[in-house]
């Protein structure tokens, strides 16, 4: 089948052309994202192949169906940027990669936690100085400390085996409990005892119209003082300005992001010595307490893998008319 791949980074191109010599589909790389400029490009290709960012609401999926393009496959997990109805009513397939190295995002989350907590961003560029001064590294044992994972899917379970790994009380938050979240020894906790105890808390749900801003200034005006919050989902899950504020007032005691709200069109680029006009994102990065990555959780040799394995999977399968089994379908 003809792929457009938007988005397309130096590894995806590597990964998928590896991945494409069990297929033999006929992949065209397009660096720029999907959205309503760049959808044109899309024209003639059955298939298109998207990533976090890109835009698929219902205007852009309406000139993709014009285009012939029957099938959206998101190499990725979330699909908060898809309009499942506008596709539904298109007749356009979508599909995810539902499962990939779930280790991949929670092992990400351990490392932003251990590194916001024992300041290794700031130990790493002192000692590059030669400044082995400690002042302002103190951090605090993990071991018998609470830690919070809200959204006990399949990362949400990986990040708290690993943190009872660590001796911490591993307690959490979802609207569809899991027994398997339970029988490794962690335990589900309403979101009052979460506030009032939760020394670390954990972002593992999607990004739904119920989970927007889960993060906002109340919720972090009930945490405990000086809790660490760390985000691998979706940006949107917390409210940056309230972020900004709890981080000014030492509410929050530190903050580990792998991704932003407002991170289309910045993330993923080497914007440096350019003026980033976000005053948010200036402003978050200024603090000694926060920790940016540009979405790189995923980023594994074995995530990547399975992500372009499973993608081309989808589009093998849909072309043989074989049923879908990453098939997204609208609520
Ligand atoms: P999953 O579907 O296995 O788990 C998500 C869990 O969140 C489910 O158990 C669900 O019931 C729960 N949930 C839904 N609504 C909730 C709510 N309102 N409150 C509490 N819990 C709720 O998904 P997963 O594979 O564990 O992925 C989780 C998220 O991680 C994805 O949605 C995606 O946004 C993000 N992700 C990020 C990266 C990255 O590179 N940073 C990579 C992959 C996935």
């Amino acid at each position: 089948m003809e792929i457009a791949v938007f988005s397309a980074k130096p590894y995806d191109r590597d990964y998928l052309d590896a991945a494409n010599a069990a297929h033999g589909h006929r992949l065209k790389y397009f660096e720029v994202p999907l959205d309503g400029e760049t959808v044109g490009l899309a024209a003639g290709h059955g298939a298109v192949c998207i990533f976090v960012n890109d835009n698929a609401d219902a205007a852009v999926l309406e000139a993709l169906g014009h285009g012939g393009t029957k099938l959206v496959a998101l190499r990725c997990t979330g699909f908060n940027n898809v309009d499942l109805n506008a596709a539904r009513d298109l007749g356009i397939k979508v599909v995810r990669v539902v499962d990939y190295s779930p280790n991949s995002v929670a092992e990400h989350a351990v490392a932003l936690l251990m590194a916001i907590n024992r300041k290794i961003h700031r130990a790493y560029n002192r000692t590059r100085d030669f400044n082995f001064s400690l002042d302002g590294l103190m951090g605090f044992d993990l071991c018998g400390k609470t830690v919070a994972v809200i959204g006990t899917g399949k990362i949400g379970r990986v990040f708290g085996k690993i943190m009872l790994g660590f001796g911490c009380d591993v307690i959490g938050y979802d609207t569809f409990p899991s027994p398997q979240f339970e029988a490794m020894g962690a335990r589900y906790a309403m979101p009052g005892e979460i506030s009032v105890s939760a020394d670390v808390i954990s972002l593992h749900c999607p990004l739904t119209p119920d989970t927007y801003h889960i993060i906002d200034a109340d919720a972090l005006s009930r945490a405990k003082r000086g809790a660490l919050l760390i985000n691998t989902s979706r940006g949107g899950l917390i409210d940056t300005e309230a972020v900004i504020n709890a981080l000014r007032s030492g509410q929050l005691g530190g903050l580990a992001i792998d991704v932003y709200e407002q991170e289309a069109g910045v993330f993923f680029r080497d914007l440096s010595g350019t003026i980033i006009t976000d005053d948010m994102l200036q402003r978050l990065v200024t603090f000694p307490n926060v920790i940016l990555t540009g979405h790189q959780a995923f980023l594994t040799r074995e995530a990547v893998t399975t992500i372009c394995e499973t993608t081309l999977q989808s589009v093998t399968d849909f072309e043989s008319g074989k049923p879908l089994a990453n098939e997204i379908n609208a609520g």
